[in-house]
């Protein structure tokens, strides 16, 4: 019972510090860039329709270029934007030479064909890392424009001297966007790597072999401590809204219940992750928090790819 008392709690991979520390070494390049070669990287954000999480997530990216110095710009067109309208202003930003990055927003209105146009923007601008040659270069461990949420936590673990060489690295989410290319850069670092996804039997058994697990399913809480193995790194990359406050109970220790209950209280809801946050800090040696975790890193990773970009096509 007192060892139980005296474990020490997880410590928490904040995402701050790595992503200030991703954006500086970025400003850095770009004046660079800029000093040596007169060369101003530019990333172009195309928005179609008034999802509220999208203007969320574009106004970050917008920001964050421009605090860091990259030319930035923002097309927003109407939710009744035909396909042909968008792939046509697409293949526009395909010519242009000033532009190195081109990022449209997910998700997209129904009567867009969202693979067409991911496949349509030019691979070597395609800082999202979603167009089939990039996953394929991914696949291929070729050096590529890697999906930035997964890039980040490589990131985290990296910059915290987390081992990945010879670990096993277990998935839970088999997403284009964050499971897959997660278990391909884990594997490119020498991680043995386990993806699970809704149809895995026995995920307890198979999670809780884990030394790094990664949940990225889009369900509040759902890992609890019978899916981790005790000093494993837990890193959540989930983003769920919860409004029950007897939920909130369960899911949260002393450390912040307060604050959460009082988040509900002013807002309706409070944000958590894939992963329950009590039984990770009692089990994890290392957790990453949500907010103010792996989500960071994302927007830091996309200008780090936006400048990768730049670099590679105009200095050839
Ligand atoms: P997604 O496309 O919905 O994929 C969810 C994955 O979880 C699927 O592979 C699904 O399996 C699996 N899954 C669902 N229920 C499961 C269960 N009961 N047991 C095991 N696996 C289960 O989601 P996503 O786009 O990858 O995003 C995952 C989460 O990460 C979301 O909360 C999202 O908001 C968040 N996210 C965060 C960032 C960031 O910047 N931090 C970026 C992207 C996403 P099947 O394939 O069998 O259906």
């Amino acid at each position: 019972m007192i060892a139980e008392t005296i474990r020490n709690q997880a410590v928490i991979l904040s995402g701050a510090p790595f992503a200030d520390a991703i954006k500086s070494e970025v400003a850095e390049e770009v004046k660079k860039l800029n000093d040596d070669f007169g060369i101003n990287p530019c990333l172009v954000v195309v928005r179609v329709g008034n999802d509220l999480a999208s203007e969320v997530y574009v106004g970050k990216k917008v920001k964050t270029s421009q605090e860091i110095g990259i030319v930035s710009e923002h097309i927003h067109l109407p939710s009744d934007t035909t396909q042909e309208k968008l792939l046509s202003v697409v293949a526009e930003l395909n010519e242009r030479e000033d532009v190195d990055g081109i990022l449209v927003q997910m998700p997209l209105p129904r009567q867009i064909d969202e693979n067409l146009v991911l496949e349509k923007i030019n691979p070597e601008k395609d800082v999202d890392g979603f167009h089939p040659i990039n996953v394929g270069r991914l696949s291929q461990n070729q050096k590529t424009l890697a999906p930035c949420t997964p890039a980040g936590v490589i990131e985290i673990l990296k910059r915290s001297n987390i081992e990945i060489n010879g670990k096993h690295a277990v998935i839970v989410g088999r997403s284009n966007i964050v499971g897959k290319p997660m278990a391909m850069l884990l594997l490119a670092e020498n991680a043995t790597v386990t993806i699970c996804h809704s149809r895995t039997k026995n995920l307890a058994e198979i999670t809780s072999q884990a030394d790094i697990l990664v949940a990225a399913i889009g369900r509040a809480g759902f890992i609890k401590s019978e899916h981790i193995k005790e000093g494993a790194t837990v890193i959540d990359v989930g983003i769920n809204n919860i409004s029950d406050e007897t939920l909130a109970q369960k899911l949260f220790d002393e450390t912040e219940i307060e604050k959460r209950l009082n988040t509900i209280a002013k807002r309706g809801s409070t944000l958590i992750g894939d992963v329950s946050p009590k039984d990770a800090r009692r089990k994890a040696a290392y957790f990453t928090p949500v907010p103010g975790g792996v989500g960071l890193l994302t927007v830091a990773m996309l200008m780090k790819n936006t400048v990768e970009a730049a670099k590679k096509r105009r200095l050839k």
